[in-house]
């Protein structure tokens, strides 16, 4: 049995006359002879509002319930699908979570999907009906209802495609797909046809909120393809899928960049072991996210300078925090706000000599200073001024030809 998987987010089914274009999109997918395992998101805004009455009930809404409430947004979402298919002919239905059911653990609010029945929706498949399952949320073994995180029914969708082995899991949303680089950035930004698990990995970590990082994960790990595409538009998407099946790869896929970083240099600290490890323990005790690291070779062998990137919004909790560390000693501490960290991300780096330099020498045509670079197998990331971000993009976007559709 040929099965797709089709997944719509809230702003897909955001509305009444939104709704009534998703079982227009579903209808064609019939048409084509698949069948049909469909996961809905709670319309837009409605699970936001759940959050906010739980709030006013209590701060310390009991989780067991805020799992029972927040989840609800997706039962009505999933019951409007389907009974505008039933409106115009089609056989379909609701099933909620615990009707398939869909097992979770019991880490209530962020539970992990451990299972899901095959038999029921089987059936009912071949049956000629066409499910509409409740993205977000399951159930766990004591029958209570569980939800598996924000954002969770990208999750949903991709454990479906997993244990129904789906030929295809199909993400519906607002965006027409994955981009060169952020649309509202660069003009010239351009939709990706098909780019690898990996590199869509590094995309969306960087800050490419398409779809989220676990769900990416989990589709690698399950060699799922997911295509992520518009449900406003008739275009193409974009296909994620294993780096194999790309063909005239491109050497970069993409390039990121991030906003509201700021740097941090701890000038003249002691060259000995531990000391990294102490100056990093307490931020992290704190839950301060460090990004870039680099420490210099020290000249003298006593003395060496250390650079981190953090978030702007912890620098004066993490200035703090290293003023009031009597386990180190520098001589001075210098802070510095507005960089940006912009990042090229490709597998082609992988065999292709020469990209770091190119990387390189467009920033210095733009006269561009680097202040910090740390590389991965698949990623190269400078620290820049903030103010010649988007100068830094347009090179590197024309000298990597992706000011092109591939
Ligand atoms: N409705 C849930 C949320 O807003 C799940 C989802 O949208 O994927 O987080
Ligand atoms: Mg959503």
């Amino acid at each position: 049995m040929k099965i797709v998987v089709l997944k719509f987010g809230g702003t897909s089914v955001g509305s009444i006359k939104r709704i009534k274009n998703v079982a227009n999109i579903i209808h064609s997918y019939h048409k084509k002879g698949y069948r049909l395992i469909v996961v809905s998101s709670a319309m837009s805004g409605v699970t936001n509002d759940l959050i906010r009455k739980s709030k006013e009930i209590s701060e310390n809404f009991i989780s067991t319930e805020y799992d029972v409430l927040v989840s609800s947004g997706e039962q009505a979402a999933c019951s409007l699908i389907a009974a505008r298919l039933s409106h115009i002919g089609l056989k379909s239905r609701s099933w909620l979570s615990w009707q398939v059911p869909i097992i979770t653990n019991d880490n209530y609010k962020n539970a992990k999907i451990l299972f899901i029945s095959k038999k029921k929706i089987l059936d009912y498949l071949k049956k000629g009906g066409i499910p509409i399952v409740t993205g977000f949320q399951g159930i766990d073994i004591n029958n209570r209802i569980t939800t598996i995180g924000r954002g969770g029914s990208d999750a949903s969708a991709i454990m479906l495609a997993k244990f129904f082995d789906a030929e295809r899991c199909i993400i519906y949303t607002d965006v027409e797909g994955i981009y060169t680089t952020d649309p509202n950035k660069l003009k010239k930004a351009r939709k990706i046809k098909v780019i690898s698990y990996e590199e869509m990995l590094e995309m969306s970590s960087l800050g490419a909120k398409v779809m989220q990082p676990v769900s990416i994960q989990d589709a690698r790990l399950n060699r799922i393809n997911i295509e992520v595409k518009s449900s406003f538009t008739k275009k193409t998407g974009t296909l994620i899928t294993k780096r194999k099946n790309i063909i005239n790869n491109k050497i970069i896929a993409g390039i990121s960049s991030t906003q509201n970083d700021a740097k941090i240099t701890l000038v003249g600290v002691k060259d000995k072991p531990g000391v990294a490890a102490m100056i990093f323990k307490p931020l992290s005790k704190n839950l301060i996210n460090v990004d870039m690291v680099v420490q210099n070779i020290s000249a003298n062998g006593k003395e060496t300078d250390l650079t981190f990137t953090i978030k702007t919004d912890d620098l004066k909790k993490t200035k703090k925090i290293i003023e009031a560390n009597k386990n180190i000693k520098f001589r001075k501490l210098l802070l510095k706000k507005d960089v940006s960290k912009v990042s090229i991300i490709g597998v082609g780096m992988v065999t292709t000599p020469g990209v770091t330099f190119r990387m390189f020498q467009s920033l210095a045509k733009k006269n561009i200073n680097i202040q910090v670079i740390s590389t991965s197998e698949i990623k190269i990331s400078v620290l820049i001024d903030k103010k010649n971000t988007k100068k830094a993009l347009i090179a590197l976007h024309k000298e990597f030809k992706l000011d092109y559709y591939r």
